[in-house]
């Protein structure tokens, strides 16, 4: 029932009219099929690229190699791909060449899984040589042909299969789950750019629940040793119900859709297999660990070529999940000042999923206190209340013109008014506060 772009219609026609086959393929047939609105429109030819370049107006070279080429209609790309079979693989990873062909089966048959391997043309209807409307029916995720070969040849073929599983809440069919199990050590062989791709895609998918398969598959163990461990970590504890990897899981369901939120659930807790003890009791304690996480999570960001911007935000998040933060304006003032206003706003989400995804029981009084600092919070801001150097009534000029001379204890004197400003808000006053220096420092 959804409409397909009067431009897609008009590149399948000029394909046609000049002697070129042209079909929708991949993502958005799998897309129309399960009546959901495709992002973008791929298409697959016969044409070869320059054959393609030579029928359209505007276009640029996207992947002239792999047969790419973007044709702009209207102000909007559309990715046109010649049939191409793929030579042998190296290294678990990409083709060493492409050929190209003139057979739609043929490309068809190179694609990954069969709800990936439909064309679609709007006067033919859809060509299914794998049977992917069946599958999508079913919402199965199988492998066009022998599940291991195809893993063999691109390992990032696997993750991909569970990021369909948690996009579209579909099961992985017996066999590709087997294979999957099988070929999971070979995912060492694909980059971390490409990992982190796949995963971020995962943390942000409606069925997070599913990010249990990569523990499952073992693929995990691969790729985030740190998290698989959290799997095998038992809390013992009054304040959690489950062990620290479904704790984990739990946590990333309940903060909001943001990658660095997703995030920072996702690696809060790593430091706790390496900080457990058990007291006589039996129950279990995770001293240090936090200490521990901001470490790791270090670690694997690094690994994994994260931006410097969310890595440290999700480091400062991280390193304040567990504070306890007093409920008074005055603590709020303090946490203001020392991570900022984004990451004291970002920290409240993080405290309020952690503790959805500790014990429920316990969740209520830890909600209402998050609620009351974010009150506080709101109240900071309408009352305009100074939490930072840069909202304080005096600066160092002001400083330097009274005497003082330039260098650290600028630096300090400005500390020590924002500290009495944060406990005294109506001093924060150009005249009061200098007055207030020259008396403290007998100027
Ligand atoms: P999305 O909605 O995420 O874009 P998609 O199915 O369109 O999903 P793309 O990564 O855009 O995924 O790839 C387009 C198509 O190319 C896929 O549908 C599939 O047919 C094929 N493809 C992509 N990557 C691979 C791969 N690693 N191995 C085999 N075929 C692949
Ligand atoms: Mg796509």
């Amino acid at each position: 029932n959804i409409a397909i772009p009067e431009e897609v219609v008009e590149i399948i026609s000029t394909l046609n009219e000049n002697g070129y086959e042209g079909y929708i393929v991949g993502g958005c047939v799998r897309d129309l099929l399960m009546d959901r609105t495709p992002q973008d429109w791929d298409l697959t030819t016969s044409a070869k690229p320059e054959d393609v370049k030579k029928l359209f107006k505007k276009t640029y070279d996207t992947g002239i190699a792999h047969g790419t080429v973007t044709v702009i209609l209207n102000n909007k790309h559309f990715e046109i791909t010649t049939y191409r079979i793929e030579g042998i693989y190296e290294d678990h990873r990409r083709p060493k060449e492409v050929t190209f062909t003139n057979d739609l089966e043929e490309d068809l048959s190179r694609r990954d899984f069969t709800m990936n391997a439909i064309a679609y043309h709007p006067k033919e209807g859809f060509i299914d040589p794998t049977g992917g409307i069946e599958d999508i029916k079913r919402k199965s995720i199988r492998c066009v042909g022998n599940p291991h070969k195809r893993f063999e040849e691109d390992a990032l073929r696997m993750l991909r299969g569970i990021r369909f599983s948690s996009q579209l809440d579909f099961t992985i069919e017996e066999n590709t789950l087997e294979a999957i199990k099988t070929n999971a050590h070979l995912i060492a062989y694909i980059s971390a750019e490409r990992i982190k791709e796949e995963l971020d895609k995962i943390l942000l998918a409606s069925y997070t629940n599913k990010f249990m398969l990569l523990h499952e598959t073992r693929i995990l163990k691969f790729i985030l040793p740190e998290v698989d461990k959290c799997f095998t970590v038992e809390q013992n504890h009054p304040h959690h119900v489950d062990n620290v990897g479904i704790h984990t899981l739990k946590a990333l369901e309940a903060v909001d859709k943001i990658l660095t939120l997703r995030w920072t659930m996702l690696l809060h807790d790593i430091g706790k297999p390496e900080h457990k003890t058990t007291d006589e009791k039996g129950i279990n304690h995770f001293r240090g660990h936090v200490e521990k996480s901001v470490e790791l999570a270090e670690k694997i960001m690094l690994r994994l070529r994260f931006d410097k911007k969310s890595m440290n935000h999700i480091l400062k998040l991280i390193k304040w999940h567990d504070s306890r933060i007093k409920e008074d304006k005055q603590s709020v003032k303090e946490v203001l000042y020392h991570i900022g206003e984004e990451a004291f706003l970002d920290l409240l989400k993080v405290q309020a999923a952690d503790a959805i995804a500790q014990n429920p029981a316990y969740y209520q009084g830890k909600e209402d206190k998050l609620k009351n600092l974010y009150k506080m919070y709101e109240e900071i801001k309408a009352k305009n209340e100074c939490f930072t150097l840069k909202d304080l009534a005096v600066n160092g000029q002001d400083l330097i013109k009274t005497g003082i001379k330039e260098g650290k204890q600028i630096g300090e004197i400005l500390e020590y008014l924002l500290k009495l400003v944060i406990e005294n808000p109506e001093l924060n006053e150009k005249e009061t506060l200098l007055s207030r220096v020259k008396e403290k420092y007998s100027l």
